[in-house]
């Protein structure tokens, strides 16, 4: 919680009410607001979705208090998943496809987590797999599964949406946000449209990913850079639900590496490059509502900086675009 002074009991407490910042780039007559979710404790969006599913999954009785979690995951949402855990008295094991960032895996480590790595060419997919094997094996054992979980939309349909709506007074008229497990888009898209039946909503993905498929699109799969959003395989995003989205863009990881840097340099935002995935697609909404060619229920387009680009420092993502490694 940024905006409390006073002390705090637990670091539980300052999950969430992270700060809404305006984009610089954005044209004056329809901002661009960016969440800024690196300032939660485990510095990334996910944080809200570990604490959320342990709590509602301890008071359910489906977790046991002293329990164990095996997740499928591609980082942040082990960092979120272990700090709750931590607090909250679970065990947790995390399965992470070999190619995402050592730092995240390291952290999850520090938290007191097991990381269990399984083969970069299984994709997501395999660490899926393998998180249900591991969790069969052990009795006191549940996969929280945050790409079929419906607390994890909640999450964000509870806490983020919300925090958004009350620092714009409820007038937002676009909500864009890149997708991994949809989490994010859906909570957030599903109190919008609830706030107002037009709000537009923009899904985004990396060029290769194939969420556009979704909407009938003929799009190429490819390898990309582009860390914590996509899918090579919408079937495992069942969370996704075209119907809440009005358009799937995808953005390529050269624009992306690009806006990275330019959000450091020109905006002092050291943020990853789903968030700059993201940021270029929500000043495109923008640009298109100031030249009259979309029509938004309110002068304002909100996005997502889902993390901070520490996490990647490994893998050059402030180097050149060639030695990225993404
Ligand atoms: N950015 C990053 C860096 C992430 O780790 C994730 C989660 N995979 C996302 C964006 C997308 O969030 P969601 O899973 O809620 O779609």
């Amino acid at each position: 919680m940024t905006t409390h002074r006073e002390p705090l009991e637990s670091v539980l407490d300052t999950v969430g009410e992270t700060p809404l910042v305006r984009v610089h780039a954005s044209p004056d007559e329809v901002p661009v607001y960016a969440k800024l979710e690196s300032f939660n404790p485990g510095a990334s969006v996910k944080d809200r979705i570990g604490m959320y599913m342990l709590e509602q999954m301890l008071e359910s009785g489906e977790l046991p208090e002293g329990g164990t979690i095996v997740e499928p995951t591609a980082g942040n949402t082990g960092i979120g998943l272990a700090v709750a855990a931590g607090q909250l008295g679970i065990r947790a094991v995390f399965v992470v496809p070999e190619r995402f960032s050592v730092e995240k895996q390291t952290l999850m480590r520090a938290l007191g987590a097991d990381v269990v790595n399984t083969p970069t060419e299984d994709g997501m997919g395999g660490a899926i797999d393998k998180a249900q094997q591991l969790a069969d094996e052990l009795d006191d054992a549940v996969v929280p599964q945050q790409f079929s979980n419906p607390l994890n939309p909640e999450a964000h349909y509870e806490t983020t949406a919300p925090e958004v709506y009350d620092a714009l007074d409820d007038e937002v008229g676009a909500l864009v946000a890149g997708c991994g497990t949809a989490g994010t888009l859906m909570g957030m898209a599903r109190y919008g449209r609830e706030n107002h039946e037009d709000t537009f909503v923009t899904a985004v993905e990396p060029v290769g990913s194939l969420y556009s498929t979704l909407h009938g699109r003929d799009v190429e799969e490819a390898a990309y850079k582009t860390e914590g959003i996509g899918t090579h395989n919408p079937a495992t995003n069942e969370l996704f639900d075209p119907e809440l989205v009005d358009e799937i863009v995808q953005i390529g990881d050269r624009e992306t590496h690009a806006e990275m840097q330019r959000l450091a340099t020109e905006e002092g935002h050291l943020v990853a490059s789903s968030s700059a995935a993201n940021c270029l697609a929500a000043l495109d909404v923008a640009e298109r509502a100031a030249a009259g060619e979309l029509d938004l229920p309110y002068d304002s387009v909100v996005t997502v900086f889902p993390d901070s680009s520490e996490r990647y420092l490994s893998k050059g993502v402030y180097g050149d675009f060639e030695s990225w490694e993404g």
